[in-house]
């Protein structure tokens, strides 16, 4: 039985003021043994902040990205060890919008995936067709191609290890939603690629749905049999909607 996590990217969005207050917000959760794992995905600026905020809350902290290297001479990126001296359980790889606007490849997605296995945090590896590649009938071909690239580089326990979220580009930001049918399609294929490699995998993974989830569609999204959680933008800066999700789950 996979545990539903509801995840939450803030992207660039926040302050001092504007987190705590928040963050303030989302320990009105009561979170217990049946409840959903909890997770926001803070900007990297702020994880000291979110640390020490969450401390005594069952709400667990995760960053957006991560280096592909161990250490040394690049300048401005945070390697996966420093994510974990902040208590970050999680981290965003592959995004969507760090493939379109900083050009991730498939490959330097999977070393970012691998690093921050190696610091023991969980990788939520994104991937998504744009909408170009829907109606070119790609969806699948371009979903699996961005997840074997990751498996690739995985042992058969890392893999069991990782999370997966689909988000598909055109419903990210845009209100347009994935219909339940939509997604659970998507999932199904990618929970069948992780088998042609482990089955132990395959069940264990959790799949994630991303794209305008918000508390008017999350319970429809999440009753399908192979969507696990959610990996929510916008409503998740606003606590009431993003606890909304939570207990839709
Ligand atoms: P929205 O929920 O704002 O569409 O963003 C989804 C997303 O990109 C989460 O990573």
């Amino acid at each position: 039985q996979r545990r539903i996590l509801i995840a939450g990217n803030w992207k660039m969005n926040g302050s001092l003021k504007a987190n705590s207050e928040l963050i303030d917000g989302l320990k009105k959760a009561e979170l217990g043994a049946s409840s959903p794992e909890v997770l926001v995905c803070v900007p990297t600026a702020y994880l000291a902040q979110a640390n020490d905020l969450l401390k005594s809350t069952k709400i667990e902290l995760g960053a957006q990205d991560v280096s592909a290297h161990q250490a040394g001479a690049y300048t401005g990126e945070v390697s996966s060890t420093m994510l974990s001296d902040f208590a970050c359980q999680y981290v965003i790889v592959g995004h969507s919008e760090r493939r379109a606007y900083h050009h991730e490849s498939n490959e330097l997605v999977a070393q970012k995936a691998l690093q921050s296995l190696r610091a023991n945090i969980f990788p939520i590896v994104c991937v998504g067709e744009t909408l170009e590649q829907r109606e070119a009938g790609k969806t699948s071909d371009v979903v699996v191609s961005q997840l074997r690239a990751v498996m690739d580089v995985l042992d058969d326990g890392a893999l069991a290890r990782i999370v997966v979220a689909y988000e598909p580009v055109w419903a990210i930001g845009t209100g347009k939603t994935a219909t339940p049918d939509m997604a659970q399609e998507v999932h199904a294929v990618l929970r069948a690629t992780l088998a042609e490699r482990s089955e132990f995998a395959a069940a264990r993974v959790r799949i994630l749905y991303g794209g305008s989830m918000k508390p008017e569609n999350a319970k429809d999204l999440l009753s399908m049999p192979d969507i696990d959680g959610g990996l929510i933008g916008g409503a998740s800066l606003k606590a009431s909607d993003f606890l909304a999700i939570v207990a839709a789950a």
